[in-house]
């Protein structure tokens, strides 16, 4: 079965746009301030559906587009404004940064509790802890797209391969939280096959085109593809989609599966932490 990840993402929005709908007739509408410094292509185009998102759902949107030759402190100092303000709820800062822009210094410049990204140490120690308040936006979709399934995660041998902070080992956290039994896997890992094979639940979040191929996989596994590469100017996932969903019980596509909850769930972050502000 092909996990239709728009169809979800559809099924999530529709919810956050009740609850935005309520923030705004209580006069706090939800708002979103979206910073991007540079001028990187792909950049601009999540930028542009982020705003897209925002509109749809009836979030406030904040755009500041900067050029790549903005300094550190100018950045900081926008990031402490948007702190301030109590029309914006979420900070989100469009990564890759422009040579020169220490990331890890503008990321910890967001107050934590408008961290709609997640990336923050604050959100990540939470997550780690067991007490996830904003979840990193595209494992938080995995997750979601998992539990569509329906099939049972606790117990289950779950693989992840990737560490990022920003999919794989988040992706551990929320697994372990569900009961699963996680290994997660990287380019050092020995016998990267015979872990894979194992997996009730296989998570490929690499960045290398159909590296995951059918022989990697066990027969009824449920396959979730975080990759998003171009070859030949067609978007592919880092799994063979047409070999592995032959084996998978569950499989995503790419594009439309992960790809869509991404946003969603950056949207989702948003709602919470403005119903947040308003109590
Ligand atoms: P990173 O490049 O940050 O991390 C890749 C990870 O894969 C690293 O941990 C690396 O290991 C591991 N790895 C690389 N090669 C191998 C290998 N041969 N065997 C085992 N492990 C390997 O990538 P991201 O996590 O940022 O992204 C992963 C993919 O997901 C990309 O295609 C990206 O475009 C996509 N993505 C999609 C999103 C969406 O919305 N759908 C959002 C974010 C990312 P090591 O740590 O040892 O180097």
């Amino acid at each position: 079965m092909i996990i239709d990840g728009k169809a979800v993402a559809s099924g999530i929005r529709e919810q956050i746009k009740l609850r935005a709908k309520k923030l705004a007739d209580e006069g706090r509408p939800a708002g979103l301030a979206v910073i991007r410094i540079g001028d990187d292509a792909a950049s601009e185009v999540y930028v542009r559906n982020k705003i897209k998102g925002c509109t749809e759902v009836g979030i406030s949107s904040f755009s500041y587009e900067l050029p790549a030759t903005t300094s550190q402190a100018t950045v900081i100092e926008l990031i402490r404004e948007l702190n301030s303000r109590d029309d914006v709820h979420g900070i989100l800062v469009q990564l890759p940064l422009p040579k020169g822009l220490d990331e890890s210094v503008i990321l910890a410049a967001i107050d934590e509790s408008k961290d709609v990204d997640g990336f923050s140490a604050k959100q990540t120690g939470l997550l780690a802890l067991g007490t996830p308040d904003l979840v990193a936006c595209t494992p938080h979709g995995c997750m979601e797209l998992i539990k569509s399934t329906g099939v049972q995660i606790a117990g289950k041998r779950a693989v992840i391969v990737g560490r990022s902070n920003i999919v794989g080992k988040p992706m551990f956290h929320l697994l372990l939280a569900e009961n699963a039994t996680v290994t997660v896997c990287h380019s050092k890992t020995r016998d990267l096959v015979e872990l894979t094979r194992q997996a009730d639940i296989l998570v490929a979040a690499l960045g290398k085109p159909r590296f995951v191929t059918a022989d990697m996989v066990k027969e009824g596994a449920v396959v979730i593809d975080v990759g998003i590469n171009r070859v030949d100017g067609k978007l592919v996932g880092d799994v063979d989609f047409d070999a592995v969903s032959k084996k998978a019980s569950y499989i995503t596509p790419v594009p439309g599966g992960v790809g869509p909850m991404t946003i969603t769930m950056l949207l989702y972050n948003t709602v919470k932490a403005a119903e947040r502000s308003v109590k």
